[in-house]
């Protein structure tokens, strides 16, 4: 019996090694990962500059605290903020502590400036923000609350895409509107860029923030971050997952109006920021700036959508949905979603779910057209036997 205790229902399969977009198990067999840790991998694993930067780094130097200058963790943050709408940047270790950071900025700017009844957070049903106790709450989702409580107060949560909704529920405690840019664990669901604009608006007119849960999406849709297009700026940003290439690393991002309340002393972390992960986090960034990166995102996303979509109208009682933007994909089943996971690991390959029966597709940013091929060719055998 394991040790470990069960709060994963965990696949009786095991990897050995991993290299770009393929798995590996102890006995030879070779998995194609379009899972990439849950998104976290966007360079594949074993990317040959992020194994350079441990190898070398871990020579070097680990871990200091934060009561110390680090060169690297600077170096991060101004090439954050140089290229996003942010001013500062606040490291921590994933996207929850990302998440709660976010919720703590947002309130503490308004206790700053003299309005601390401004404490509330309006989010949306179908959302997920991590798996402390605030971020549980404030997604509400009964599968992840059930037991935890009492609930964490603080939040007001309405429908997705319900703009009378969110107008009805702000009032003069309303501090922020919480919403993931794109919805990933509950489906893959885009925030369209006129709701941005129309969420970004709100707040301007009720004087409120908005904070645009990036932790899945970052890098993921070919631009830095998912609402660019939209040409918004929001106040806060969380991110995670891909920033680190698969190592432990998340970050939130902040304009320098809602920083103020963010003294020494008033948030903390041993360990976010630390040398080793900023070194990770400053590689990561080398490969994104290179030239075209993103645009080739783009590009082999919209080359994967359109296969897939192909699939869909050929097997139109499976797949009803391609959904998602760059290399951040859903399908949405009409046959169950566990189902065709499963099959799609007997033809070895790795894919997740998500809500309302979904699969996530998350290849990493590195992947090549013939492996998109060898993805689709996998997905369609997989239709071919649920028809
Ligand atoms: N926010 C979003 C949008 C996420 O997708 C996730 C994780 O799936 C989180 C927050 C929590 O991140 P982590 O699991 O790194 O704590």
């Amino acid at each position: 019996m394991s040790s470990v205790l069960g709060t994963y229902a965990r696949k009786a399969i095991s990897f050995t090694e991993g290299k770009g977009s393929y798995l590996f198990t102890e006995n030879g067999d070779k998995y194609l990962d379009f899972v990439q840790g849950i998104a976290t991998n966007i360079l594949g694993h074993c990317h040959e500059h992020l194994v350079k930067t441990i190898q070398n780094q871990s020579k070097k130097l680990w871990h200091v605290s934060n009561a110390f200058i680090i060169p690297d963790q600077e170096r991060l943050a101004k090439r954050l903020t140089d290229n996003t709408f942010a001013d500062f940047v606040c490291f921590q270790n994933s996207g929850t502590e990302a998440t709660e950071a976010s919720i703590k900025i947002a309130r503490k700017y308004f206790h700053k400036i003299g309005k601390p009844e401004k404490n509330r957070i309006i989010t949306f049903k179908g959302a997920f923000h991590g798996r402390t106790l605030a971020a549980l709450f404030a997604a509400s989702n009964p599968k992840h609350t059930e037991g935890f409580g009492p609930k964490v107060d603080g939040f007001d949560q309405v429908p997705f895409a319900d703009h009378e909704a969110i107008k009805k529920t702000i009032n003069k405690n309303t501090a922020a509107i919480m919403i993931e840019t794109i919805m990933g664990e509950g489906g893959i669901k885009i925030v369209p860029d006129f709701c941005l604009r129309g969420l970004r608006e709100m707040c301007d007119e009720h004087g409120i923030l908005l904070i645009l849960d990036e932790v899945q999406s970052a890098y993921r849709t070919g631009n830095f971050f998912a609402f660019e297009p939209s040409g918004i700026k929001p106040d806060i940003v969380p991110i995670a997952k891909g920033i680190g290439g698969g190592f432990p690393l998340g970050a939130c991002l902040v304009t320098k109006k809602v920083s103020v309340g963010m003294t020494a002393g008033t948030h903390g972390s041993t360990f976010g920021g630390n040398p080793l992960a900023m070194a990770v986090g400053n590689s990561v960034l080398d490969i994104l700036f290179e030239k075209d990166f993103l645009k080739n995102v783009k590009l082999k996303g919209k080359y994967f959508s359109q296969k897939l979509n192909r699939i869909k109208e050929k097997y139109p009682k499976i797949i009803t949905e391609v959904r998602g933007a760059g290399l951040m994909i859903g399908l949405k089943l009409l046959v169950d979603n566990t189902e065709f996971m499963k099959k799609l690991m007997d033809y070895k390959m790795l894919t997740v779910k998500a809500e309302e029966n979904v699969i996530r597709l998350f290849p990493p940013l590195i992947v090549s057209n013939n492996e998109l091929d060898e993805a689709i060719n996998k997905i369609e055998s997989v239709c071919k036997d649920m028809n």
